[in-house]
């Protein structure tokens, strides 16, 4: 087989900016050792995230220029709500100005005390919403989702018989709202499979609970289904995702991801009663509801950027690069969660340095010095983001020590990537010099953003 190539050509271009591992080791000091406080200019390779960091095509470029910036009843509203119509199904379609302003406003009219919500993997901002309207959210991972070492083919699905049990243990009263999470991007960006998204609906039809889709990532996931799951392998992308938003009573997206803009989101449902009441909240907070929190020229890329997402050339290009950064990462040895994600690779800091303690915050050590060593900005994904202290003030590590590193839509090629995958081989051959760290300064709430280190000697 041929090399599968980047299905594009570049037409306008941004220096990368060099600098020296002295420079960098210099420039981390001054960050408190957090890649969170660099300069972007100072980052080579940025692989913090893949949301909002996408490159937009020609066509999306001449669509913010199309914009149409009426305030009320925009053209390229009309041109937005008939292509998310069209992949979803819904009958009400709601722009806000990322995901988590989907979040909040489903929180607000669904959440509150004593309310619980329930998921394969909360996304962090959706977790934050629904506890801040009072509620609580509970995920149902399946077991094999849970280790980064198994391989298999749908690691994003939901634990049905566990979510089953806990409905009839809190009551179907009690859970406003199913939201499946497609990829399943905390817990590395692995898919959900057809059979899944049937099953979890089947499971909320039978209690009556509302079946939503999170959907940032739904053209990865449909492409997963149509590569792995037996009977997809000759239906386009499109109807796989059609097929899967079939089943569903609503979606929420962050249009960053799977949509190709930098900024833009959505609520789309088909529940008149809550539409309207969606709708009020979205004026008091987000705009009016033909823009959402939008401009014109953003829902005009939008539109644009989700008819281009769902084409298979593009699709086998994107997963491609994963997997292909994965099969480095196992030829050099690097331990990582399999198989690769659809939209980053996560290495296991647990396994590559065994001897620096949760406490002592490995995947911070390993995300420090892929700076230092590259330039390769990556993101702590464990005990930093997620650890927690007991009453006597002893760590609690979460389940896994990750290094993310999010790979942005059509930014890099793959030579950036075999630079990458360069980097990460020089920190691993040196991983018995890493160390640990410990806070010199820690925020109360979202510690991992402002956070600064020294590192332990
Ligand atoms: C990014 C993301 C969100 C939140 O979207 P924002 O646009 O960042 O507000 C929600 N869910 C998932 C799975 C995401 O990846």
């Amino acid at each position: 087989m041929k090399t599968i190539i980047e299905p594009f050509r570049i037409k306008s271009v941004e220096p990368i900016r060099f600098t020296s591992e002295q420079e960098r080791r210099a420039l981390l000091e001054e960050a408190g050792h957090n890649v969170f406080l660099l300069k972007a200019d100072d980052v080579t390779i940025d692989l913090l995230t893949d949301s909002g960091t996408s490159a937009m095509s020609a066509k999306q470029w001449a669509g913010i220029m199309e914009g149409d910036e009426s305030y009320a009843g925009s053209r390229s509203f009309f041109r937005f709500e008939n292509k998310v119509r069209e992949i979803t199904g819904m009958k009400y379609i709601i722009p806000t100005h990322q995901g988590r302003a989907a979040e909040k406003i489903l929180a607000t009219v669904m959440g509150g005390p004593g309310k619980f919500f329930v998921s394969n993997t909360h996304f962090d901002t959706t977790r934050g919403n629904i506890e801040f309207s009072g509620a609580e959210a509970f995920d149902f991972l399946t077991d094999e989702g849970k280790r980064p070492e198994v391989k298999a083919p749908f690691k994003g699905n939901m634990n049905v018989p566990a979510l089953e049990a806990f409905i009839k243990e809190k009551g179907a009263k009690n859970i406003p709202l199913c939201l499946l999470t497609v990829t399943n991007n905390s817990g590395g960006g692995q898919p959900v499979s057809m059979q899944n998204v049937r099953e979890t609906q089947a499971i909320c039809r039978k209690y009556g609970i509302p079946f939503f889709i999170d959907a940032c990532r739904f053209a990865e996931n449909a492409w997963f289904i149509k590569t792995r799951e037996k009977g997809y392998e000759n239906k386009p992308v499109l109807e796989i995702a059609q097929e899967m938003f079939s089943y569903a009573d609503g979606v929420t997206m962050s249009a960053k991801k799977d949509a190709f803009v930098n900024i833009g989101g959505f609520l789309a449902l088909n529940d008149t009663e809550l539409a309207e009441k969606s709708r009020n909240v979205l004026i008091v907070t987000e705009g009016f509801p033909t823009y959402g929190g939008l401009a014109g020229r953003d829902l005009e890329a939008i539109a644009q950027g989700l008819e281009e997402i769902v084409d298979e050339d593009y699709l086998r290009y994107r997963i491609r690069t994963i997997e292909y950064l994965g099969e480095k990462m196992t030829a050099a040895g690097v331990p990582f969660l399999e198989p690769a994600g659809g939209h980053a690779i996560y290495i296991d800091a647990r396994r590559f340095v065994p001897n620096i303690s949760p406490e002592h915050f490995p995947a911070q050590s390993v995300t420090a010095e892929l700076y230092a060593t590259g330039g390769v900005r990556a993101v702590e994904i464990g005990s930093v983001m997620f650890g927690k202290r007991d009453a006597a003030g002893k760590h609690i590590a979460p389940p896994m020590e990750l290094v993310r590193m999010a790979i942005p839509r059509r930014v890099y090629t793959q030579s950036h990537m075999d630079y990458v995958a360069e980097v990460v081989e020089e920190v691993f051959q040196k991983r018995n010099e890493l160390q640990g760290y410990k806070f010199t300064y820690e925020a109360p709430i979202l510690r991992h953003f402002t956070a600064r280190f020294a590192k332990l000697t």
